[in-house]
């Protein structure tokens, strides 16, 4: 008999989610938008300290509204991370724009404020500035936050925060997601709290968020009939789902310290091996190590970073490889990039570990003996 699978990061759900969710069917307010959803926006507000907060069906769906009611459209350059999910950039072609990638600074993996400041510099001399930035936290880690707001200000460039990975996570005490002119979380299955799919748009300006809710829900004009003077979506969490998500919301700091624990079991286990090396934590913030990343250096290891994924998927445990760099996906062939050479090393290199809050210890040395029985010898 195999044994059982052991997860890249599934679901964790508490005792909390189950009152509240029969909460919504007594009251029978399974839809349309209603009370738990009020509810969660104002709590998620209150937990990422942003002033205003809509929950969406997804992440994606927050991140098209986010960059909509920024002002990108049609025509519209936005420069994003390049290390990351490709949903950080599918948004960007749903309004008509054009995505320019920036690489990676290896001590963060996260986008290179340095990359940023040379292109922003050449474009402003060729007078083609790009709108907005898609600036992506990565792997539950803050990006260097008061780098990027200083260029963006400078230049006049619109700055979206794409925190799917990381909330829970700090930037000089303040949650990654609240410094830009918007900000966007994920709550699918595989993140670090969920509500099964759903995701959340945050703003200091209340006009923004109110756009991006109308938006959200068919566009429709107020007045007492159904009319519409722009095009809108089906974009709202429902009632339901909002009931899962206030749950959640009440053990992230547990969720955050799981995970956290996860890294530092397996730098504990793995920290002696060669070639073996844990992805870093920036000394500006608090990571929510919402997957616990490595690198292996073949050389050194003795073993490729896929050897590894396969050894470990014989022993019945789900690993996936870091983040195929956006830039080298084959919709995004053609458009422009900024370096590259780094994300492309992490990907060459990059192995994610089960990080699933609720693992227990046996399970983190059964991942970790795997690992380590690729190592060189
Ligand atoms: C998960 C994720 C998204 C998308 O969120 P969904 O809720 O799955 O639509 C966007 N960006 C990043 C970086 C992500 O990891």
């Amino acid at each position: 008999m195999s044994k059982p699978r052991i997860y890249l990061s599934p679901p964790h759900l508490s005792e909390h989610e189950a009152p509240l969710v029969a909460d919504v069917f007594a009251s029978n307010w399974v839809a349309p938008a209603g009370p738990a959803l009020d509810a969660f926006e104002r709590e998620f507000a209150a937990k990422v300290g942003a002033k205003h907060a809509t929950a969406l069906v997804s992440g994606t769906a927050a991140l098209h509204l986010a960059l909509q009611v920024a002002g990108v459209g049609p025509g519209d350059e936005v420069a994003c991370s390049t290390l990351t999910f490709v949903a950080s950039a599918n948004p960007i072609r749903y309004l008509g724009a054009t995505p320019v990638f920036i690489d990676s600074e290896e001590s963060t993996w996260n986008l290179d404020p340095g990359l940023l400041a040379d292109f922003l510099k050449r474009r402003r001399a060729a007078g083609r500035l790009p709108k907005a930035l898609v600036l992506v936290h990565l792997y539950g880690q803050s990006a260097d936050l008061d780098a990027v707001c200083k260029l963006c200000d400078e230049y006049g460039v619109l700055l979206v925060e794409d925190a799917a990975e990381s909330l829970g996570a700090s930037y000089r005490g303040r949650s990654p997601g609240t410094f830009g002119r918007c900000g966007i979380y994920s709550f699918n299955g595989n993140k670090i709290i969920t509500t099964s799919g759903g995701g959340m748009l945050v703003s200091e300006d209340a006009h923004l968020v109110q756009e991006a809710r109308y938006l959200a829900t068919q566009a429709r004009d107020r007045v007492n009939y159904y009319q519409h003077s722009q095009i809108g979506y089906n974009y709202r969490l429902s009632n339901v789902l909002a009931a899962i998500g206030r749950g959640q919301l009440r053990v992230l700091e547990d969720r955050v310290e799981a995970r956290r624990r996860n890294f530092a079991r397996y730098q504990e286990l793995l920290g002696d091996l060669p070639g073996l090396r844990f992805m870093p934590e920036a000394p500006y913030g608090r990571s929510s190590r919402w997957l616990t990343c490595v690198q292996i250096d073949p050389a050194r290891f003795g073993a490729d970073r896929e050897t590894v994924r396969l050894a470990l998927e014989a022993e019945n445990i789900e690993a996936r490889v870091v983040w195929k760099p956006l830039h080298l996906q084959p919709i995004f062939a053609g458009c422009e990039r900024v370096g590259g050479e780094i994300a492309e090393r992490l990907f060459d290199h990059g192995l994610c570990l089960p990080s699933g809050s609720a693992l227990r210890d046996e399970d983190l040395a059964r991942v970790a003996e795997t690992v380590r029985r690729c190592a060189r010898g």
